[in-house]
Protein backbone atom coordinates (compact mmCIF):
# COMPACT_ATOMS: atom_id res chain seq x y z
CA UNK A 1 0.00 0.00 0.00
CA UNK A 2 1.10 3.59 -1.24
CA UNK A 3 -0.16 6.34 1.50
CA UNK A 4 0.62 10.53 1.12
CA UNK A 5 0.57 11.93 4.60
CA UNK A 6 -0.10 16.01 3.41
CA UNK A 7 -0.57 18.83 6.01
CA UNK A 8 0.71 21.95 7.20
CA UNK A 9 3.87 21.79 9.28
CA UNK A 10 3.04 20.85 13.02
CA UNK A 11 -0.64 18.42 11.63
CA UNK A 12 0.92 15.63 13.14
CA UNK A 13 1.92 14.18 9.90
CA UNK A 14 5.46 12.00 11.57
CA UNK A 15 3.43 11.19 14.70
CA UNK A 16 0.82 10.06 12.93
CA UNK A 17 2.88 8.26 9.98
CA UNK A 18 5.01 6.07 12.55
CA UNK A 19 1.63 4.70 14.56
CA UNK A 20 0.51 4.11 10.86
CA UNK A 21 4.03 2.33 9.69
CA UNK A 22 3.50 0.01 12.63
CA UNK A 23 0.02 -0.79 12.15
CA UNK A 24 0.60 -1.72 8.12
CA UNK A 25 4.21 -2.77 8.56
CA UNK A 26 5.30 -0.89 5.59
CA UNK A 27 8.13 1.91 6.18
CA UNK A 28 7.85 5.81 7.05
CA UNK A 29 9.61 7.76 4.69
CA UNK A 30 10.42 11.29 6.03
CA UNK A 31 11.74 13.60 3.43
CA UNK A 32 12.03 16.25 6.76
CA UNK A 33 13.63 13.79 8.57
CA UNK A 34 15.81 12.70 5.70
CA UNK A 35 17.23 15.98 5.53
CA UNK A 36 17.65 16.66 8.95
CA UNK A 37 20.09 13.23 9.29
CA UNK A 38 21.78 14.40 6.41
CA UNK A 39 22.39 17.80 8.42
CA UNK A 40 23.55 15.87 11.42
CA UNK A 41 25.99 13.97 9.17
CA UNK A 42 27.07 17.08 7.96
CA UNK A 43 26.77 15.50 4.61
CA UNK A 44 27.22 17.42 1.27
CA UNK A 45 23.41 17.33 0.93
CA UNK A 46 22.98 18.11 4.24
CA UNK A 47 25.00 21.06 4.17
CA UNK A 48 23.35 22.46 1.48
CA UNK A 49 19.67 21.66 3.52
CA UNK A 50 20.59 23.47 6.02
CA UNK A 51 20.15 26.84 3.92
CA UNK A 52 16.93 26.16 3.12
CA UNK A 53 15.45 24.17 6.13
CA UNK A 54 16.54 26.47 8.83
CA UNK A 55 14.69 29.46 7.36
CA UNK A 56 11.90 27.18 6.09
CA UNK A 57 12.03 27.49 3.00
CA UNK A 58 11.54 24.18 0.48
CA UNK A 59 14.54 22.47 -0.98
CA UNK A 60 15.22 22.64 -4.83
CA UNK A 61 12.17 20.11 -6.45
CA UNK A 62 14.85 18.17 -8.39
CA UNK A 63 17.06 17.60 -5.28
CA UNK A 64 13.76 16.36 -3.32
CA UNK A 65 12.60 14.30 -6.89
CA UNK A 66 16.17 12.06 -7.26
CA UNK A 67 16.08 11.73 -3.29
CA UNK A 68 12.46 10.08 -3.51
CA UNK A 69 12.90 8.07 -6.77
CA UNK A 70 15.68 6.62 -4.65
CA UNK A 71 14.30 5.74 -2.30
CA UNK A 72 11.01 4.67 -4.13
CA UNK A 73 13.40 1.81 -5.70
CA UNK A 74 15.09 0.18 -2.44
CA UNK A 75 14.04 -2.82 -0.90
CA UNK A 76 12.24 -1.62 2.27
CA UNK A 77 9.60 0.03 -0.12
CA UNK A 78 8.91 -2.87 -2.53
CA UNK A 79 5.39 -3.47 -0.57
CA UNK A 80 4.47 -0.03 -0.09
CA UNK A 81 5.68 3.16 2.42
CA UNK A 82 3.84 5.99 3.95
CA UNK A 83 5.58 9.33 2.31
CA UNK A 84 5.42 12.01 4.99
CA UNK A 85 6.54 15.31 3.53
CA UNK A 86 6.26 14.62 -0.09
CA UNK A 87 5.31 16.22 -2.53
CA UNK A 88 5.17 19.47 -1.11
CA UNK A 89 5.00 21.32 -4.79
CA UNK A 90 3.13 20.69 -7.69
CA UNK A 91 6.27 20.01 -9.61
CA UNK A 92 6.75 17.36 -7.24
CA UNK A 93 3.29 15.34 -7.53
CA UNK A 94 3.50 15.49 -11.29
CA UNK A 95 6.97 13.64 -11.22
CA UNK A 96 5.84 11.45 -8.13
CA UNK A 97 2.96 10.36 -10.54
CA UNK A 98 5.14 9.52 -13.56
CA UNK A 99 7.73 7.31 -11.36
CA UNK A 100 4.74 5.39 -9.85
CA UNK A 101 3.37 5.27 -13.66
CA UNK A 102 6.68 3.61 -14.86
CA UNK A 103 7.04 1.42 -12.22
CA UNK A 104 3.01 0.32 -12.33
CA UNK A 105 2.78 1.45 -9.05
CA UNK A 106 -0.90 3.39 -7.99
CA UNK A 107 -0.97 5.83 -4.95
CA UNK A 108 -3.81 4.16 -2.96
CA UNK A 109 -4.79 7.50 -0.73
CA UNK A 110 -3.54 11.12 0.34
CA UNK A 111 -4.68 11.66 3.54
CA UNK A 112 -4.99 15.69 4.26
CA UNK A 113 -4.59 16.36 7.92
CA UNK A 114 -6.20 19.53 8.70
CA UNK A 115 -5.90 21.46 11.79
CA UNK A 116 -6.56 25.60 12.13
CA UNK A 117 -3.47 28.10 12.31
CA UNK A 118 -3.56 29.23 15.59
CA UNK A 119 -3.38 25.75 16.70
CA UNK A 120 -0.15 24.89 14.35
CA UNK A 121 1.65 27.99 16.04
CA UNK A 122 0.97 26.49 19.53
CA UNK A 123 1.88 22.67 18.81
CA UNK A 124 5.47 24.10 16.75
CA UNK A 125 5.78 26.49 19.52
CA UNK A 126 6.19 23.86 22.18
CA UNK A 127 7.61 21.21 19.97
CA UNK A 128 10.71 23.88 19.38
CA UNK A 129 11.24 23.94 23.01
CA UNK A 130 11.01 20.06 22.77
CA UNK A 131 13.05 19.24 19.91
CA UNK A 132 15.44 22.46 19.34
CA UNK A 133 14.39 22.55 15.52
CA UNK A 134 16.44 25.68 13.96
CA UNK A 135 12.61 25.53 11.75
CA UNK A 136 10.47 25.47 14.45
CA UNK A 137 11.91 29.30 15.47
CA UNK A 138 9.17 31.93 15.35
CA UNK A 139 10.19 33.61 11.79
CA UNK A 140 11.02 30.16 10.41
CA UNK A 141 7.49 29.14 11.83
CA UNK A 142 5.61 31.67 9.91
CA UNK A 143 7.75 31.51 7.05
CA UNK A 144 6.70 27.64 6.62
CA UNK A 145 3.32 28.70 7.01
CA UNK A 146 3.32 31.22 4.08
CA UNK A 147 5.08 28.74 1.81
CA UNK A 148 3.00 25.93 2.91
CA UNK A 149 0.04 27.97 0.98
CA UNK A 150 1.18 29.11 -1.22
CA UNK A 151 3.77 25.83 -2.61
CA UNK A 152 2.01 23.05 -0.57
CA UNK A 153 -1.90 23.77 -0.38
CA UNK A 154 -2.40 23.55 -4.22
CA UNK A 155 -1.03 19.61 -4.21
CA UNK A 156 -4.43 19.29 -2.10
CA UNK A 157 -6.19 20.12 -5.64
CA UNK A 158 -3.66 18.31 -7.80
CA UNK A 159 -4.86 15.09 -5.82
CA UNK A 160 -8.48 16.04 -5.78
CA UNK A 161 -8.93 15.80 -9.70
CA UNK A 162 -7.10 12.53 -9.28
CA UNK A 163 -10.13 11.65 -6.48
CA UNK A 164 -7.60 10.35 -4.09
CA UNK A 165 -8.06 12.80 -1.39
CA UNK A 166 -9.03 12.18 2.10
CA UNK A 167 -9.46 14.92 4.64
CA UNK A 168 -9.08 13.73 8.29
CA UNK A 169 -9.52 16.45 10.79
CA UNK A 170 -6.18 16.77 12.66
CA UNK A 171 -7.98 18.35 16.42
CA UNK A 172 -8.47 15.74 19.22
CA UNK A 173 -5.92 12.95 21.07
CA UNK A 174 -3.37 11.46 18.56
CA UNK A 175 -5.14 8.14 19.04
CA UNK A 176 -8.43 9.93 18.06
CA UNK A 177 -6.38 11.21 14.88
CA UNK A 178 -5.17 7.76 14.12
CA UNK A 179 -8.59 6.27 14.64
CA UNK A 180 -9.86 8.80 11.86
CA UNK A 181 -6.70 8.13 9.49
CA UNK A 182 -7.58 4.42 9.91
CA UNK A 183 -11.26 4.89 9.25
CA UNK A 184 -10.32 6.69 6.10
CA UNK A 185 -8.29 4.10 4.51
CA UNK A 186 -9.92 0.85 4.72
CA UNK A 187 -13.34 2.39 3.73
P1 LIG B 1 9.22 18.37 7.64
O1 LIG B 1 9.95 17.58 8.65
O2 LIG B 1 8.39 17.53 6.70
O3 LIG B 1 8.41 19.50 8.24
O4 LIG B 1 10.32 19.07 6.69
C1 LIG B 1 11.26 19.97 7.23
C2 LIG B 1 11.85 20.82 6.11
O5 LIG B 1 12.56 19.98 5.18
C3 LIG B 1 10.88 21.61 5.27
O6 LIG B 1 10.47 22.83 5.88
C4 LIG B 1 11.71 21.85 4.01
O7 LIG B 1 12.68 22.85 4.22
C5 LIG B 1 12.45 20.51 3.85
N1 LIG B 1 11.68 19.57 3.03
C6 LIG B 1 11.15 18.37 3.44
N2 LIG B 1 10.50 17.76 2.45
C7 LIG B 1 10.59 18.58 1.38
C8 LIG B 1 10.10 18.53 0.05
N3 LIG B 1 9.34 17.50 -0.39
N4 LIG B 1 10.40 19.55 -0.80
C9 LIG B 1 11.14 20.60 -0.39
N5 LIG B 1 11.63 20.72 0.85
C10 LIG B 1 11.36 19.73 1.74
Amino acid sequence: MHLLLFGPPGAGKGTQAKILSETLGIPHISTGEMLRQEMADGTPLGLKAKMYVDRGNLMPDDVMIGIVEHVLDSAPCANGMILDGFPRTVDQAAALKDMFTKRGLVINAVLVIEIPHELIVERLTNRAIIENRADDEPRSILNRLVVYDKNTAPVKHFYEGEGLLKHIAGIGTVEEVARRIMTAITQ
